[in-house]
């Protein structure tokens, strides 16, 4: 088995490009607004943002080339993802944000051509947003999608949705949704779970509140959404039904990378601005960077940030090759969301005062990483099937 570990040189060069544009016309706006997207201008921002990137032939290099993207795989995205994730904003203004980039992923996957025609192409074009709508408020689905309760009915000529979603990202605004809902079974069952295709516009669907939360840098909140007699024609139904949950792995996977691709990219810069700092700074007669107990701190975080990029690619390699890689995914998420934790927390120690405060961005990326240690599956949940899977394997 080989495992190629150099990207091809125009995947370096548009990480290269990501770069560029991502400090010549991200970080101004990001650090003006101290990483507030709504403070920044919410969605007239991202307009802006993914013009400028559009000209420069940056935008949604993950979406099929058919569809106006660059048509990356997994691991080609690895270091373009990071890159963009170096500014909060960076992804969104390359159209690579959550969730829209995953729904990009899981649309080109299991949409059918019309489906893809209505709702694929505005959004790999920046023309939409979307949403993906899956939890619920408690008992409802959560960390146990089984517990699935948004009920879809059979209504001729397609089904009718009730229920409650909550911490919808990107909802408010959103051209569209992808809504889970139960087609059959009861809450608790394994199956039975099914995907629709909502404009935001449909008739009885309402989002609510924004759940205020750590995290300032996405755009259109973390909504509440109720659905009330929503009518969804047959054609919306997104992949088969009852097989939502095994449709949603399409999804799943990938997008816990690309969330450790962009946080990544975050938590480097959190590590440079340190690193600059402890380069500088002279105490006790020496420079911080000299002082043992720091130099632990910043090659602790050098050991981090390799071990998660590691990780990240042998996952994305086995995901190129069209495995589930569902071990390595859980593996290198659980890893990485906490690594990426701890760089951040140290790069905060090693600036002191200035780390805690506004004037370096390290706080700010600090409030943005925390979350995805709970979202994408939070890490008691992976440790659970990692661990489940090891047993298993040693019993034969
Ligand atoms: C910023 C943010 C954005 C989000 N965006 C979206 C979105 O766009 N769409 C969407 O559908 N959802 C979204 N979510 C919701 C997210 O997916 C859920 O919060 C997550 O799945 C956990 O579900 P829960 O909140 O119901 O917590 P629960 O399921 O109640 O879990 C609570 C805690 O229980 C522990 N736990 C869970 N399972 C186990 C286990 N097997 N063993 C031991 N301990 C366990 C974990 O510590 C977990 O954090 C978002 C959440 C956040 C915070």
């Amino acid at each position: 088995m080989t495992v190629e570990l150099e990207h091809d040189p125009h995947v370096l060069d548009l990480a290269d490009r990501t770069a560029r544009f991502v400090r010549e016309h991200v970080l101004p706006v990001e650090d003006a607004a101290g990483g507030d997207i709504d403070a920044a201008g919410g969605d007239e921002l991202r307009r802006q943002l993914q013009s400028v990137a559009r000209d420069a032939g940056l935008l949604s290099p993950h979406a099929p080339t058919a569809y106006g993207g660059l048509g990356l795989g997994m691991v080609d995205r690895a270091p373009v993802f990071e890159a963009a994730g170096h500014a909060l904003f960076g992804p969104l203004a390359i159209n690579v944000a959550a969730p829209d980039e995953g729904n990009v992923h899981l649309l080109a996957h299991i949409a059918t051509e019309e489906q893809r025609e209505r709702f694929l192409r505005p959004v790999a074009a920046g023309d939409v947003r979307s949403a993906f709508a899956m939890t619920e408020p408690a008992p409802g689905a959560g960390s146990d999608p089984s517990a699935l309760r948004t009920r879809a009915t059979r209504v001729p000529g397609g089904w009718r949705l009730d229920g409650h979603k909550w911490f919808i990202t990107g909802a408010d605004g959103a051209g569209f949704l992808i809504v889970m809902a139960r087609t059959s079974g009861e809450p608790g069952d394994a199956g039975g779970a099914t995907m629709f295709l909502v404009p935001g516009t449909t008739p009885g669907l309402e989002v609510g509140r924004h759940i205020r939360t750590l995290d300032r840098s996405m755009v259109g909140g973390h909504c509440e959404v109720r659905l009330d007699g929503v009518l969804v024609p047959d054609e919306d139904v997104l992949g088969e039904v009852d097989r939502g949950f095994a449709n949603a792995q399409v999804r799943l996977g990938p997008a816990r990378m690309t969330h450790v691709m962009r946080w990544l990219g975050a938590a480097g810069r959190a590590h440079e601005v340190a690193l600059r700092h402890v380069a500088e700074r002279s105490l006790f007669g020496s420079r911080l960077a000299d002082l043992g107990m720091a130099q632990q701190l910043v090659a602790d975080n050098e050991i981090d940030l390799a071990a998660t990029r590691a990780l990240l690619l042998r996952a994305c390699w086995e995901l190129d090759r069209g495995e589930r890689a569902s071990a390595s995914t859980s593996i290198a998420k659980t890893f990485a969301a906490e690594a990426i934790g701890r760089v951040v927390d140290r790069a905060m120690q090693l600036c002191g005062g200035l780390g805690v405060s506004d004037d370096l961005p390290i706080a700010r990326i600090s409030r943005e990483v925390r979350p995805f240690r709970v979202y994408d599956g939070a890490s008691e949940v992976h440790r659970w099937s990692i661990a489940r899977r090891a047993v298993s394997r040693a019993r034969g």
